[in-house]
């Protein structure tokens, strides 16, 4: 895709500091990082949402978001823990439409966090669960 940065990122058009690259995907530090070491993980083919990332693909691009999270625990980055994430959709927060997983580099105090809605912290019903549970069951197929 001509307009993609990580496309271009890829096929070497754009520069990026690059952690991995193999076939199947490419990891590069994100240039406005959450803490130094800050990774995305992505697929080398174009691919807008999760959804259109291959079985194929997906596996490696978590065993390369593993292996990266290992080597940031020995790189003498400050890292105490590791958080993946993954923004799917313009709803979710997904900025740049190429799937791309963060590999953030956690410590206690670095101020990151996740901010729930309104809705956190009320425990649905067995029955609501249940409901919900059988609906992304038939999603499955
Ligand atoms: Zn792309």
């Amino acid at each position: 895709m001509t307009d993609c940065p990580f496309c271009a990122i890829i096929a070497g058009r754009l520069p990026a500091s690059i952690v991995h690259r193999d076939d199947v995907c490419t990891a590069f530090l994100d240039i406005r990082p959450v803490n130094p070491g800050h990774t995305l993980v992505v697929p080398n083919a174009h691919a807008a949402h999760l959804a259109d990332v291959p079985p194929e693909t997906g596996g490696p691009l978590f065993r390369t978001a593993q292996r990266v999270a290992a080597a940031l625990r020995t790189s003498g980055v400050r890292c105490e823990g590791v958080n993946f994430w993954l923004a799917d959709g313009e709803a979710a927060g997904q900025e740049v439409m190429h799937v791309h997983l963060h590999v953030v580099p956690r410590y206690r105090g670095d101020g990151f966090g996740i901010r729930p809605g309104p809705t956190y912290g009320h425990t649905p019903s067995r029955e609501t669960l249940d409901a919900l549970a059988e609906r992304i069951r038939a999603g499955l197929g």
